[in-house]
């Protein structure tokens, strides 16, 4: 679907796109269809839309696998908004793991060859090694600041995926997103992008020039850590390809989940501005400890990437990572683990916890073993945080605090 407002502002459109009506419903937000069995006035319709279904005609459907008003409002809205101003169609999937592999596996065949940032999400980089490889599909990783003509001589007769993630998971390494798909779509690669980090509110992948790109739905787009799900938003040409897998693998999700999406995007652009602001006043607090030696994130102009970031991004959301100086910790092992979970523990708002993108804060230290094979991380004691939407000074506090048990812990 090309987009019909490619004008208006991201912060309009998330509170208008997928909002399709028909004429027994004048309520703000469309019922929710929880569906198996589709039902038809004749069998002529039956065939014509299961024809459809497996065509991937719009809308078509002949059962809920294929989809449902709730589903396809949703698809609508992300092809909208993600795509803004390209035309786009989105595939909805169980999780963001699944839109990775579901991604992977609409574009290639055995024999082929995919490049991935050594930065990919941990799963993403399982999903290329275990099951890919298993398909005869080989992946070599690059290093996540490799500039354009560096990752170019990586190209091999038979790389068709140019897999991209910026910033990336843990280390926040942003990659100059427009030029290595410029590079690879003069080499006929296809590149697709795990467009997690930005929310539906600070990135526009498609105008960096990118194929596809893989949300996480359940992270800022939902907003309120109560549901999974995924999506893949794909240029029209490589719609076919992406909905055949999609079909064959029976990939799809349930009304309740969507309609969840569909309610956290209506307020993504206050949530957003919130994250954002909030995560800046602690990131700005943390790179003033003593114990911090950097503070990983792209906002900041101490991030070796800020410029580009800077240039590509209209903003920056709540995850980041902090890195700990060595000799605040000392070099055994097992005290290093100990002063660890003292700072992640028994606080009142921080949880311990993975995802992220919900209302709520989040600490988990970054444990990169077997994550990074050709840019080893050689700095301190990495840890991630997400910023909810409490009071900063509040989660000042609790860092105070961590940071103090830190400290004292041996
Ligand atoms: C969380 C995450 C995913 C996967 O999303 P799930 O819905 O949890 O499977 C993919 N990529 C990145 C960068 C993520 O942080």
């Amino acid at each position: 679907m090309s987009s019909p407002h490619p004008s208006a502002a991201l912060a309009s459109l998330v509170t208008e796109a997928g909002r399709t009506f028909d004429k027994s419903v004048t309520t703000a937000n469309l019922p929710v269809f929880r569906a198996s069995s589709v039902f038809f006035e004749t069998l002529e319709d039956a065939y014509r839309e299961g024809a459809g279904a497996t065509a991937g005609v719009h809308h078509a459907t002949s059962y809920a696998t294929a989809g449902t008003p709730t589903t396809f409002a949703l698809m609508d809205a992300l092809a909208e908004i993600e795509g803004h101003g390209h035309a786009c169609r989105a595939a909805l999937m169980p999780s963001g793991l699944a839109a990775i592999a579901a991604a992977l596996l609409a574009v290639v065949k055995s024999g082929d060859h995919v490049l991935m940032p050594d930065s990919v999400y941990g799963p993403g980089r399982t999903f290329a090694n275990g099951l890919m490889a298993r398909m005869g599909v080989r992946t070599t990783f690059y290093a996540p600041g490799l500039p354009a003509d560096a990752v170019a001589a990586l190209i091999e007769p038979t790389t068709r995926v140019l897999y991209l993630e910026s910033p990336g998971s843990y280390t926040f390494e942003i990659q100059d997103v427009p030029a290595l798909c410029a590079m690879a779509r003069a080499r006929g690669l296809v590149t697709m992008i795990d467009n997690a980090w930005a929310s539906p509110m600070f990135s526009r992948p498609f105008d960096w020039g990118v194929d596809m790109s893989m949300l996480p739905l359940t992270k800022y787009w939902s907003g309120h850590a109560d549901v999974l799900m995924g999506a893949v938003v794909a240029r029209e040409a490589l719609w076919p390809a992406l909905h055949t897998s999609v079909r064959q693998l029976g990939l799809c999700v349930g009304g309740d989940d969507a309609f969840l999406i569909l309610r956290g995007l209506r307020t993504a652009n206050v949530r957003m501005l919130r994250h954002q602001q909030s995560a800046l006043e602690v990131a700005g607090w943390l790179a003033r400890r003593p114990e911090v030696a950097a503070v990983l994130h792209p906002a900041l102009p101490s991030h070796p990437q800020h410029d580009l970031w800077k240039r590509d991004f209209q903003g920056s959301s709540g995850l980041f990572s902090f890195e700990l100086r060595r000799d605040a910790l000392g070099a055994d092992e097992a005290v290093v683990a100990r002063k660890l979970a003292a700072l992640s523990q028994g606080r009142r708002f921080f949880r311990i916890g993975y995802s992220w993108g919900g209302y709520e804060s989040l600490i988990v230290p970054a444990r990169l073993t077997g994550l990074r094979t050709v840019a080893p991380w050689t700095g301190g004691p990495l840890v991630r945080l997400h910023i909810g939407l409490e009071e900063p000074a509040d989660l000042i506090g609790d860092l105070e605090a961590g940071l103090a048990a830190m400290l004292a812990a041996h």
